[in-house]
């Protein structure tokens, strides 16, 4: 009773938060920031056809494809396992975490006194982007490269000047790793709103110094917001709300059931497996599989799968021997198991439902049509291989949305094949496509740049030896080195502007995602790594054979990218005795 007197009471305060408006103060500070990439778009529509509904294949559109960064035979899967939410599951965020937002916000102001200003606040779903990192210390949020460089950096929505950057990340004396506890990665869709929260109030502390309790350090503040998300998450004030109307923050995914039932027909097992517990995954499922909302929820999703595993607590699933208890789907109570094979408890004559002994316990067998899979809690990975009977991690695909607690351990320490699912892929694809051609601009002006600086330290070292030898041709020279440089500046600025430009397209604040500067975002690093392959959603794989053989490209290190010997400079110099070039 008083949990559901704190749930209305949380409800009501996030009805009651005021919209906006002009008293919202802390606004992003970016010029033109509405401009924002989209949220990650609904699932793909109806209209394309899926593999089996066409003989004679048809150019698949970008945004459908599922790219590969390692060879990967499906023929020799046997069991695909899915991950729900992010996954299977994508969620609206206007609706959703805006929802999250808002439920933080009270749980600051309620449960840990922070200042009720932070009823202002007002939140941009579209504001902050997966791959960031908050430095807690320091209370900056960062993008970075591949190889850890800072590129960008902001403290509260005040951008770090390039020195202060560079000050603060490039010349420590120790090179940083930027991992926990210092650092936090933004790697998962839940994360953005805890991540914009936690800007905002640190722009709110510094621009109204006193507003915090005394001493609170940046760190403290990052902890008290993760704190109240993670309270979001398990006091059920979020999932309550998700179940009550899950058409309002779950996007409908129509192609689902076919596609689950397609790798069922190739002879795939399919499980899955959420860090989500049985009560939630039952909603969510009910709802994506058959629309199944309220008191229409039944248990037929559970025959498009031969094993399910909730609160599978990823990725010490893939580390760490935990206890499995099989669920009793029909009251949700929890039974012990030893590896998956039922207990009987001292003083029970028989297992606590008939239903509950249905699949062997110790190997599922083959799948009967209309056969209710077996649902668990908890567990090891060793019990799921055992169950589905794979004898090695390469038998299994493993399909998920969060680099860190889906894909990592389980490629690393598993050898299970991975596929990444990063909604925001799409609305890359649509950008790079709408810009083509400034790539190769880029290129061209970093070429025309590199070759311009060359000349000048040429000319720079003639010029040396001819004034130590008092040679009269010096001032000649000068003149043709400053023309040179001026040049060289104008190509620098022309090359710094367009990748501004560029990287604005795709997010005002921070850029694209799979790029920083001109080279891969961490983020971009991290998929490439773990990752086997990569795609915009799980359905795309409605558009492909469930037994393709998915090849990696061809790589690339940056001696192959030179033009070969005998052709001549890809990119000429501008003539250095002429003023600058006005197309450019
Ligand atoms: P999965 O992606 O299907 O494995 O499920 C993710 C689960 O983790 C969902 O039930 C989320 O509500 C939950 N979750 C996400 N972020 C947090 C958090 O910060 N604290 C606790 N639970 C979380
Ligand atoms: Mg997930």
């Amino acid at each position: 009773m008083s949990s559901m007197a704190s749930l209305g009471g949380d409800l009501q305060k996030t009805q009651d938060r005021p919209a906006g408006g002009p008293q919202a103060v802390l606004k992003p500070l970016q010029p033109g920031a509405g401009h924002m990439l989209p949220p990650p778009p609904p699932p793909v529509s109806d209209d394309y056809p899926a593999w089996w509904d066409e003989v004679w294949a048809s150019p698949l559109d970008v945004r459908r494809r599922i790219f590969c960064n390692r060879s990967l035979n499906m023929g020799h899967i046997k069991a695909i396992g899915f991950d729900m939410d992010y996954t299977l599951s994508q969620y609206r965020p206007e609706t959703f975490e805006m929802l999250a937002y808002n439920l933080t916000v009270n749980k600051l102001i309620n449960n840990f006194n922070y200042p009720k200003e932070l009823m202002d606040f007002e939140f941009d779903y579209r504001y902050m982007m997966r791959g960031l990192i908050i430095d807690k210390k320091r209370g900056n949020i960062l993008k970075m490269d591949r190889h850890k460089y800072v590129k960008v950096a902001f403290h509260g929505f005040r951008k770090l000047s390039r020195e202060e950057r560079l000050n603060t990340y490039a010349h420590a004396l120790e090179r940083t790793e930027f991992d926990e506890p210092d650092y936090a990665l933004i790697d998962t869709l839940f994360s953005l709103a805890e991540a914009h929260l936690f800007m905002q109030i640190i722009e709110l502390m510094e621009s109204q110094p006193g507003i915090m309790p005394p001493k609170k350090t940046f760190a403290d503040i990052y902890r008290d917001v993760r704190a109240a998300v993670d309270l979001c998450h398990r006091d059920g004030s979020l999932k309550r709300s998700v179940a009550e109307n899950p058409g309002k923050y779950i996007h409908e995914d129509p192609r689902l059931p076919k596609l689950l039932e397609s790798l069922r027909a190739s002879g795939r097992k399919l499980f899955l497996a959420t860090n989500s517990l049985w009560d939630y995954t039952h909603v969510v499922m009910n709802f994506l599989i058959s629309g199944r909302t309220g008191h229409d929820r039944n248990f037929d999703w559970l025959e498009y799968f031969d094993v399910v595993i909730t609160g599978c607590g990823k990725p010490e699933f893939f580390i760490k021997k935990k206890a499995l208890f099989e669920v009793h789907t029909e009251t949700g109570m929890l039974y012990n198991t030893d590896g998956g094979t039922p207990m009987v408890p001292i003083g029970e004559e028989d297992l606590p439902a008939p239903g509950f002994m249905s699949s062997a316990p110790g190997g599922l067998g083959d799948h009967e049509a209309g056969a209710k899979c077996r649902v668990f809690q908890g567990g090891f990975y060793q019990d799921l291989h055992k169950m589905l009977d794979i004898s090695s991690g390469g038998e299994v695909l493993y399909v998920g949305d969060h680099i860190y607690g889906d894909i990592l351990r389980s490629k690393k320490t598993l050898g299970w094949r991975t596929m990444l699912v990063v909604p925001e892929l799409e609305t890359e694809l649509e950008i790079q496509a709408a810009s083509a051609g400034v790539g190769a601009e880029l290129k061209t002006l970093r070429q025309q740049r590199d070759g311009l600086e060359d000349q000048i330290q040429r000319l720079e070292a003639t010029i040396a030896r001819s004034r130590a030898a008092g040679d009269a041709d010096e001032e000649d020279l000068e003149e043709v080195a400053a023309n040179l440089r001026e040049q060289r500046d104008k190509v620098r600025e022309r090359h710094s502007t367009l990748l501004q430009e560029h990287h604005e397209r795709f997010h005002k604040v921070w850029g694209q995602l799979l790029k920083t500067g001109y080279q891969n975002s961490r983020f971009a690093h991290q998929v490439e790594r773990f990752a086997c392959l990569y795609t915009s959603h799980v359905s795309n794989l409605c558009f492909y054979s469930p037994d393709k053989s998915y090849r990696g490209r061809m790589d690339h290190m940056a001696h192959e990218e030179e033009p070969a010997f005998a052709e001549p400079p890809a990119c000429p110099l501008p003539n250095p005795r002429r003023s600058f070039p006005a197309a450019l």
